[in-house]
């Protein structure tokens, strides 16, 4: 799923793209696309607005309209916006479209339909998105920007010793910090040699610096270089390539960069973390808590139950290491090349309509 990097570079890559353009109409072939209203009253309500920013809050594209509006776009797991001439071929995943005056259309691609595109005001007072005037804020509920500037280490401090629990569902937790997930939560605890099941209580005031450097650092590289294109992600612009630097994500069975030993996925929360556990220690208090989770570590060539795999499945049972680790490489790259083809080809359409006509 995008997390900041990939929604920042696609809000980067719409902006010179849409600033100034105006909404005439919309059409939407997936009412649930919509978080606040029918598709009818939705084309009625942005027809006419004239697009005035593209900016991001957490993992959310917000448009800025004339009149006070404000769309939010999130991308979920398979969102891809374009931005195409009209007459461009449309396939069937594209859920939503503004039609723009300049005979170009905003298009909403989501294969897996999770995506949502909401509609707001922007409160005059608070400059805060709202449902109703007055009303509560959009994103009351989300944390800070970790790349805003006025996000202090003394902040970051704050807002953790405020805080239980382990640091994998706590980076992942969006009330905490606005935009991490899965992705840039594992590489960002590699870098800092946090254990994932660490707990908060029992981190040092060096221990909270490496972290917060660490955030930063990954997601500002991440930025630079365009986002993880893994499974669906693209942007306007196309593909990033942080997916090449990932040390640990993904990345089960290949030697840790650091230290060499297995990188180790363990499944926390419902969500795979990839980490070294060598590099990456846990107090003995913290490991006797975490036990039970633990126990389903691999290193993508023997489950707790005996038989050899890897991200390949079923397919390299009774292998040895070496053939497991070369089977689970190649089933990585050949997912990775056709989600690329799947990508490039939604693409191609978008690219024709960089330059409006
Ligand atoms: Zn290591």
């Amino acid at each position: 799923m995008p997390e900041l990097p990939e929604v920042e570079t696609v809000a980067r890559d719409l902006r010179p793209r849409i600033v100034g353009a105006t909404i005439v109409g919309a059409r939407c072939s997936w009412a649930r696309t919509l978080r606040t209203r029918s598709p009818e009253a939705f084309a009625e309500a942005v027809a006419g607005r004239r697009v005035e920013a593209v900016g991001r809050r957490a993992k959310q594209i917000v448009i800025d309209l004339s009149g006070g509006a404000a769309l939010t776009v999130h991308l979920k797991m398979t969102g891809q916006l374009f931005v195409v001439p009209a007459d461009a071929p449309e396939d069937p995943y594209v859920r939503l479209v503004l039609e723009l005056g300049d005979g170009r259309e905003v298009r909403f691609r989501d294969i897996r339909k999770f995506g949502k595109i909401g509609l707001y005001g922007r409160d005059p007072v608070s400059g805060e998105l709202t449902v109703d005037v007055g009303g509560a804020a959009v994103f009351a509920a989300i944390g800070p920007e970790p790349l805003d500037p006025g996000f202090t280490l003394r902040d970051f401090r704050t807002r953790l010793r405020r805080r239980k629990g382990r640091l994998k569902p706590l980076l992942l937790d969006q009330s905490f910090l606005a935009g991490v997930g899965n992705i840039y939560a594992d590489e960002a605890l590699w870098t800092a040699r946090l254990h994932p099941l660490r707990t908060v209580r029992t981190l040092r005031p060096p221990d909270e610096r490496r972290l917060f450097e660490a955030v930063r650092s990954i997601l500002a590289e991440a930025i630079e270089r365009r986002g993880s294109s893994i499974d669906d992600y693209t942007a306007p612009d196309g593909d990033g390539s942080m997916q090449e630097r990932l040390q640990v994500y993904q990345r089960t069975g290949e030697p840790c960069p650091r230290c060499g030993r297995p990188v180790k996925r363990v499944v926390i929360g419902a969500r795979s973390t990839h980490l070294c556990s060598w590099c990456q220690r846990l107090t003995p208090a913290d490991r006797a808590a975490a036990s039970v989770i633990l126990r389903g570590m691999t290193d993508g060539r023997r489950r707790p139950g005996g038989r050899w795999t890897g991200l390949a499945g079923e397919g390299v049972v009774g292998r040895t290491p070496a053939e497991a680790e070369q089977a689970t490489r190649r089933a990585r790259t050949e997912r990775t090349q056709r989600a690329a083809a799947t990508r490039r080809a939604a693409a191609r359409a978008s690219m024709a309509g960089s330059t409006p006509s």
